[in-house]
């Protein structure tokens, strides 16, 4: 099967005739200029004009005395009668977008896609000022004198509670122990199905005042979703229940841990210790500004004395201080 073959276009640069044919007009008709190859152009889809038994014989050769195209299988210049052969360079070919066809009219690009982008660029403009903000609400930090003027700890120990939870999960994945009270059928992911395909023609210069025409075509796909079951269960689990607190002031009498009453046992309704924690604070007072609080790691915590001095970095803007890195005055 031969694919139809199709005339490139021209235009003569001398006497500015217009959509000369590249294959059989190798001469302007009105004034006889030879023709250019690189004037060569692809004509709109509805201009096209086919070529009837084209037979290839290969891409156009340049004559190098007078810069004319010529056939491949000429063997003098139809321009100058030079020699054509061996050290001809080949016509450079052109290359081409997908083919439209014949749009009926070009529909408006709706202006509101600029005013839309706008508000986009204001957006995260202002995002990025306030991040500037917060960051010199964070890190600007000036050295001032402190005062401690008291300390006080907290110690904390969850209490944890054996209960019965509702819970849902993908079926395949309910916990051990979990008891299934029902099922349910949900979408659980999507799956990409091939719906067909979009094509497009594209113009491939043959090189010799002719061209021919590809068309490529790639599959579109549509989402569809994928359902599986939906499993409620109950299971048994550990909850936080609440906090017994243990809390003082001062660094004397020494910190200590609230006293915790679980029943240790392991059915539903018993309790035991979960997770602890402690903080220790100090209050603060900054010469010339307002007071604080801070805290720190115990050790450092008890080795401090009611009253005493320190330089420590204080927020400019947040009058917060830092206690990390407190030098005694
Ligand atoms: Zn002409
Ligand atoms: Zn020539």
């Amino acid at each position: 099967m031969t694919e139809p073959v199709y005339e490139m276009f021209w235009d003569c640069p001398y006497c500015g005739t217009k959509e000369l044919l590249g294959l059989t007009q190798r001469f302007c008709p009105t004034c006889g200029a030879p023709q250019q190859a690189d004037k060569r152009y692809f004509p709109p889809e509805d201009q096209k004009v086919a070529v009837a038994d084209h037979r290839f014989v290969g891409t156009d050769l340049i004559c190098q005395n007078c810069q004319g195209a010529n056939s491949a299988n000429a063997s003098h210049c139809t321009s100058c009668g030079a020699t054509i052969g061996d050290g001809d360079r080949e016509v450079v070919k052109r290359e081409d977008q997908p083919v439209r066809a014949p749009a009926p009219a070009a529909t408006p690009t709706p202006a509101p896609a600029k005013k839309s982008k706008l508000w986009i660029w204001l957006l995260v403009a202002a995002l990025l000022a306030l991040m500037v903000l917060g960051g010199v609400a964070i890190f600007w930090k000036q050295e001032k004198a402190i005062t401690v003027t008291g300390q006080s700890w907290q110690r904390s120990v969850a209490i944890e509670v054996l209960q019965t939870a509702s819970e849902s999960a993908w079926c395949d994945s309910v916990p051990s122990g979990g008891r299934v009270t029902g099922r349910s059928r949900e979408q659980r992911s999507t799956r990409r199905v091939e719906s067909g395909q979009t094509c497009s023609t594209r113009n491939v210069d043959n090189g010799d005042g002719t061209y021919r025409q590809e068309q490529t075509c790639t599959p579109t796909y549509r989402e569809e979703p994928v359902l599986d079951d939906k499993c409620q269960y109950q299971i048994d689990r550990w909850a936080h229940q609440r906090d017994a607190v243990a809390q003082g002031q001062g660094v004397s009498p020494a910190p200590s841990w609230p006293a915790v009453q679980v029943t240790g046992c392991a059915s539903l309704g018993c309790t035991r210790q979960g997770a602890r924690s402690e903080t220790y604070t100090l209050n603060v007072t900054v010469d010339g500004a307002g007071a604080d609080t801070c805290t720190v790691p115990q050790a450092r915590w008890q080795q401090i004395t009611p009253n005493s001095r320190f330089k420590a970095r204080v927020g400019v803007l947040t009058h917060h201080v830092d206690c990390s890195n407190l030098t005694p005055l």
